[in-house]
């Protein structure tokens, strides 16, 4: 099903009315540097069911939830941003998130959520400025 992005309507002189409009994810609302240190915070793993994203094919398959979603006032706050896979991001919806976390991932959110965020190492691995021991060919 697709969502509707926004609603427009043409007035009666002719100007173009815009409603409801909110920005898709990927967009402008996070750099890529907080967005790659909240994916290591959290170890490249979805917090809801805890599958290992380090060797997804496509990047698209791994996404940051709002614990507190944005249309209810949650922020972009590292703290209600974790890192989770394509198919929870889309089971969870509209849903509370304690609702939707089962087993272990209440915890595991709970502990990762709180946990500082590594932006130099982000900016640096994202600049490749990371300092590898070996070189290329050694490994
Ligand atoms: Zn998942």
């Amino acid at each position: 099903m697709a969502r509707k992005i926004a609603t427009t309507t043409t007035t009666k002189n002719g100007n173009v009315k815009v409603e409801g409009y909110k920005p898709m994810n990927g967009g402008k609302w996070i750099t890529k540097e907080r967005r790659l240190a909240i994916y290591l915070r959290d170890g490249f793993i979805c917090n809801y069911c805890g599958c290992d994203l380090k060797n997804i094919a496509v990047p698209q398959d791994m996404a940051l939830d709002h614990l507190t979603p944005r249309s209810a006032g949650g922020s972009n706050d590292s703290t209600n941003l974790v890192t989770v896979c394509r198919s929870c991001n889309s089971k969870r919806s509209d849903k509370p998130w304690l609702d939707y976390a089962v087993g272990g991932a209440v915890d595991r959110i709970n502990t990762n959520r709180y946990k500082a965020i590594n932006l130099a190492l982000a900016k640096a691995l994202i600049k490749g400025d990371a300092k590898d021991e070996q070189s290329e060919n050694e490994r």
